[in-house]
């Protein structure tokens, strides 16, 4: 079996993941868009990894996802919204036994693509690592963080766990992965979708508590709802310890909406409306809540999916 890494999405932390597996020696090649955006990585020379003061270039070969050969282990690097569809693009490559390592935040986009390619293993990560793009095929690694890897259908840690190790990223194989994913997305709908309607940093919410306390009450009912009673545990103290310790930092979903870019609301408070409503749980802080980030979005003209 072959032991290439194939990336999925050349963007942040697709780059970051590949620079450090290609400067590891490990066997790299990019899946990139179209022909147009590989012509112009082939122009470019390369994937730029710029850390700390460092900045070293990485002439990782690329293909799209029309070029020939199997794909034994694919990492997918898309955002949440993107992940089925290019994912579909590759279907017909991957082979038997394939393994797809899914580095989507959120819930929801596992299970569009695990539909998509019932014959390979899919593994579910969460990771809090922070990169961003410089520019095209330029990526900063903005903040050391951690990778949980996890396989709900498997226990079994893959054969390939220790090329992590040995290429410097940070990771853990846990069985308990969908706990941390509900965790995290927990926290993400406590605290990203006020921030853009307060327009605010996190620490800006200091002056919201009542709001981010009555969204932590519902989100821990919700969690224990979907048999994920441990997520649910300390949400709230998480929540306001997150809030501190981030005051001066802008959330990702206040970035995107800034920038103009669509964000991943469907795979986050998204799912936790429709998982309540497939319960039959009301929770009307939490549906108020995506009723006015919907509106918002839609007057910026960004889209509210
Ligand atoms: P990103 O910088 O926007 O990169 C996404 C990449 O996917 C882009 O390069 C895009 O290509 C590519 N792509 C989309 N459709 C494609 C297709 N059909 N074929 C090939 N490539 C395709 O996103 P990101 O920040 O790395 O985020 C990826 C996921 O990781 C998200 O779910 C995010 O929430 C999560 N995450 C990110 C961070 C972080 O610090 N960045 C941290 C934790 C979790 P183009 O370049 O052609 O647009």
């Amino acid at each position: 079996m072959s032991s290439t890494w194939h990336i999925l999405g050349a963007g942040s932390l697709g780059s970051l993941w590949a620079c450090r597996l290609a400067r590891a020696g490990k066997a790299v090649r990019l899946i990139l868009r179209d022909g147009q955006r590989l012509q112009a990585y082939q122009q470019a020379g390369g994937l730029t990894l710029v850390e700390q003061d460092q900045t070293r270039r990485y002439a990782i070969p690329a293909e799209t996802a029309q070029a020939q050969g199997p794909i034994h282990r694919l990492l997918v690097a898309c955002k949440a919204y993107d992940a089925a569809p290019a994912i579909a693009g590759v279907a017909p490559r991957l082979a038997e036994s394939a393994e797809v390592l899914l580095l989507q935040n959120g819930l929801g986009s596992q299970d569009e693509v695990a539909d998509l390619v019932p014959h390979a293993r899919c593994i579910f990560a969460s990771s809090t690592e922070g990169a961003f793009r410089e520019g095209d095929w330029q990526v900063r690694f903005a903040g050391h963080g951690f990778n949980w890897l996890g396989d709900p259908r498997n226990p079994m840690i893959p054969a390939w766990f220790d090329d992590l190790h040995e290429a410097g990223i940070p990771a853990e194989w846990t069985v308990d992965i969908l706990t941390r994913l509900w965790r995290k997305l927990a926290l993400n709908c406590a605290i990203n979708p006020l921030t853009v309607l307060h327009d605010c940093q996190n620490g800006g919410l200091l002056g919201h508590l009542g709001e981010v306390q009555a969204l932590c009450v519902e989100l821990a009912r919700l969690l224990r709802r979907c048999g994920q009673p441990q997520a649910a545990e300390g949400l709230e103290e998480e929540v306001q310890r997150v809030i501190l310790a981030t005051a001066a930092n802008y959330s990702s979903m206040y970035q995107d909406v800034h920038a103009g870019r669509r964000t991943e609301l469907h795979y986050l408070l998204g799912h936790a409306c429709r998982a309540a409503g497939r319960h039959g749980l009301q929770l009307p802080q939490l549906e108020h809540l995506l009723q006015r980030l919907v509106e918002n979005l839609r007057a910026r003209g960004l889209p509210c999916d």
